[in-house]
């Protein structure tokens, strides 16, 4: 059941199979690809009833052994995650609310920067002190964000010594709660860098740098971003803590998830491959919508950044497709390969009409501005629960996904409502507060500095001030 060591694999199929600390410490495959496991571990219906009652700790450390194994024991891994998730201010970490007879809210936003982010980046945090205790390893850590991996992170490494991290964000493209979250954490380790441009802008620009020898090399590159596998592992434990709560395995439930990279959602998609019964995958996104158009249409075609309230969705480069898109091709590392180059040069692909149906898990919705307001609306007035606008545009998706009335739809709260006050009260005329543990976020000192839009000086920058 358990995969084996160096078994990790490269999407792009030309580069070294990894074990489990190797793709942790990585970042992209050198062939620019995205490691996965070679196969998915795959748990029977009695060992998921056997998962019942386990608290999330401990089902994180069953559900994710047979990731690490070789690496890590389940015990280990537990001793881990107890450190990542004692953290948060929920004693169940991933809460699930009712709205009515058919919604679920799974709230992923107790950990100690409000969103989603926090489940997978405290494990990762943990893990890597773990891999770099005792050896003279320096990580320097690259990432670029929408808005909440940035803050995620830097919690999540923040004075660690064996590490420097370099957090670009899209300068004034992410709110304010998000800005201050990264740069009134003043440790000596963080760097934090606003680029005049959008966040695929900047997240081109550190996946040049994963290629670029001269960076890559005298640096050892790490990820935070989705493309590190550690994360998406992580996130693969709600998905079977809230179907557990909801009858699983003997009843299939339905997830819709508000989605950018494509990280949180090829989760599920993981979860579902390792046995978990799931109805459908929603994939939730707003007017940066190219994967509600590559699942709906076959159209994956790149198309100018607007920016929204969800600024953690606004995103037409969706790393993890290649996940999906290497199974939807058989696992043929070079067939994959050439279609990411087609795509990388033409900025678009077609998805065929055999590809779309072996992807019939997914479901996929848009919503505008109106109709994210809308579902805050609804469940503000008819549920009494204040909701963050991704959670809104998730919601939204779910209301309208025409899914039997019997199948339990769990909609991923992913962010706190007040990380975006703004958006909130002008849908629901209320303004949310920030808990009591982040409270004085306005009060701290900021600390970033502003670049162009240009590579040049993004590497320059980065190669200026990383320890060696
Ligand atoms: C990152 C983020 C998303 C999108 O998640 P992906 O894994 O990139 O698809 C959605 N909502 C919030 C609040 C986020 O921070």
């Amino acid at each position: 059941m358990a995969i084996n060591s160096k078994d990790y694999i490269s999407t792009r199929g030309n580069a070294d199979a990894l074990d489990f600390s190797g793709v942790t410490l990585t970042g992209l495959a050198s062939d620019g690809g995205l490691y996965v496991p070679r196969t998915w571990p795959q748990f029977t219906p009695g060992q998921i009833v056997a998962m019942r009652g386990l608290s999330y700790v401990d089902l994180a450390a069953r559900v994710m052994a047979p990731f690490t194994a070789g690496v890590l024991t389940e015990d280990e891994l537990g001793g881990l995650c107890k450190a990542a998730y004692g953290s948060f201010a929920h004693a169940a970490v991933t809460p699930l609310k009712q709205l009515d007879s058919q919604h679920f809210l799974l709230e992923l936003f107790h950990g100690p920067t409000l969103a989603f982010k926090d489940v997978a980046l405290q494990l990762l945090g943990q893990l890597f002190e773990r891999f770099l205790t005792g050896t003279d390893k320096k990580l320097t850590i690259v990432g670029a964000t929408s808005g909440d991996t940035g803050s995620a992170a830097i919690d999540a490494v923040a004075g660690r010594e064996q590490i420097e991290i370099f957090m670009l964000h899209p300068h004034q493209r992410v709110s304010d709660v998000q800005r201050r979250q990264m740069t009134t954490i003043l440790a000596p380790n963080v760097h934090n860098i606003a680029i005049q441009g959008s966040f695929d802008d900047a997240q081109a620009m550190v996946k040049r740098m994963f290629g670029d020898r001269e960076v890559n090399g005298p640096l050892t590159l790490s990820a935070v971003n989705s493309i590190n596998w550690a994360r998406l592992m992580a996130q693969v434990v709600y998905y079977f803590a809230a179907a557990l709560r909801l009858g699983a395995p003997e009843r299939p439930i339905a997830f819709s998830v508000p989605t950018g990279n494509f990280g949180d959602v090829f989760a599920g998609y993981v979860a579902a491959q390792m046995g978990l019964p799931v109805e459908r995958l929603i994939v939730a996104t707003n007017v940066n919508d190219i994967l509600h158009r590559a699942l709906s249409k076959g159209d994956y075609s790149i198309d100018e950044v607007t920016p929204t309230a969800a600024p953690s969705m606004d995103i037409q480069i969706s790393s993890n497709f290649e996940r999906l898109l290497f199974d939807l091709e058989g696992r043929d590392g070079s067939t994959t390969a050439a279609r990411m180059k087609w795509f990388e040069q033409m900025g678009k692909m077609v998805l065929s009409a055999d590809m779309r149906k072996k992807a019939s898990l997914f479901a996929s919705t848009r919503a505008d501005a109106d109709e994210m307001a809308l579902a805050m609306r609804w469940a503000h007035e008819a549920c009494g629960e204040i909701i963050d606008p991704h959670s809104a545009i998730a919601l939204h998706a779910a209301r309208n996904a025409g899914l039997a009335a019997e199948v339990p739809i769990v909609t991923l709260a992913t962010a706190h409502p007040a990380k975006f006050p703004d958006a909130v009260e002008r849908a629901t005329g209320l303004r949310p507060s920030l808990p009591r543990r982040v409270a004085q976020l306005f009060d701290r000192e900021e600390r970033f500095d502003v670049l162009p839009g240009d590579y040049e000086a993004v590497r320059n920058y980065v190669l200026e001030r990383a320890v060696r």
